[in-house]
């Protein structure tokens, strides 16, 4: 599987209340740690026991170096993850206060670098992967362009329109296997206010009617509804009840668990592999952080593979 992505630290510091414009308080904890849509799926699928690879760009820096290192800890190949010195690492600044609201700043940096003549170095690797997903923390237009050389070399193709714009390219839609998306960008996308899997459905419907082959709309503890050109009755899948600690990140365990099994279970049908990546993100949502709480084969009950 290779996915294009971008990267983005995240610097946690916590703090008793959000500060005010020119305000400098005391917070009590800081950590840092490593994010980004395509990153996060990315080492999922890793987990799972997916060949993986990066292609992206990240700044010659310190977060950068970390951010290879992170990858190559995690069995991502790197050997598409460009290094620049005109912009630094994407990194987001989250300031969480006691009651859990947050305030967050996200700079891009060398994600919006990644270009043209970087897609043409991993075009071969693209074509000889199984699947390649693609998210929007690049610039949309190299992410529509990766999706073509995927499409041009028959590798199968997830999008996942995160985070989501109203005007996407119509070509987005023509040029997804699978067209992956949550609640609020099923909502965007579509026009259509979801607020449960009836909703979805019909959103999914008018997405699908774009040129996806497959829709699947997440709904976080409500699994997720899928509809595709082969059957479009919206079919609900649920997830399983568990106790949820902390959710941030599902919808990348999903995705990646979902590239995984198309690139090694591909004689599944749709509704058994998105059963199977429901399991895998609720178990995501049982432990703190985000790849933190991504599991591992191992820690698996191994009929899900
Ligand atoms: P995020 O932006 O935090 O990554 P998301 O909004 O993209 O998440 P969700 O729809 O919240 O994605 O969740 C993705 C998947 O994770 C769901 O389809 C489901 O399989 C699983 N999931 C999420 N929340 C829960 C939960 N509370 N209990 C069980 N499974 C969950």
């Amino acid at each position: 599987m290779r996915d294009p992505i971008i990267n983005v630290k995240n610097h946690c510091p916590m703090t008793p209340r959000l500060p005010k414009a020119g305000e400098t308080i005391h917070g009590s904890k800081f950590f840092i740690g490593f994010g980004g849509k395509g990153a996060n799926q990315c080492i999922q699928a890793a987990r799972l026991g997916a060949k993986t690879a990066m292609v992206c760009k990240v700044g010659q820096d310190s977060f950068g170096n970390d951010y290879k290192e992170n990858f190559r800890k995690n069995n991502v190949s790197t050997d598409f993850v460009a290094q620049t010195e005109a912009a630094a690492t994407g990194a987001a600044s989250i300031i969480v206060n006691s009651e859990g609201q947050n305030a967050i700043v996200i700079v891009s940096g060398a994600n919006l670098l990644l270009d043209s003549d970087d897609l043409a170095k991993a075009a071969a690797a693209i074509g000889a992967a199984k699947v390649m997903v693609c998210q929007l923390e690049i610039l949309p237009d190299i992410s529509l362009e990766a999706l073509k050389v995927a499409r041009a070399r028959g590798v199968k193709t997830i999008f996942n329109p995160a985070p989501a714009i109203a005007s996407l390219d119509p070509q987005f839609f023509s040029y997804s296997d699978i067209f992956c998306c949550n609640e609020t960008e099923a909502e965007i996308l579509s026009g259509v206010p979801v607020g449960g899997s009836a909703d979805a459905g019909k959103a999914g419907l008018v997405l699908l009617g774009r040129g996806c082959r497959t829709v699947i709309v997440t709904l976080g503890g409500e699994g997720c509804v899928i509809v595709s050109q082969e059957e479009p009755t919206p079919r609900h899948i649920p997830s399983r009840k568990v106790t949820a600690v902390d959710t941030t990140g599902a919808g990348d365990s999903f995705v990646g668990a979902l590239a995984f099994y198309i690139a090694h279970h591909p004689h599944l049908n749709m509704e058994e592999m998105v059963k199977r990546s429901n399991y895998i993100a609720s178990v995501s949502v049982q432990a703190a952080g985000t790849q933190a709480s991504y599991p591992s084969r191992k820690d698996l009950p191994q009929d899900l593979f």
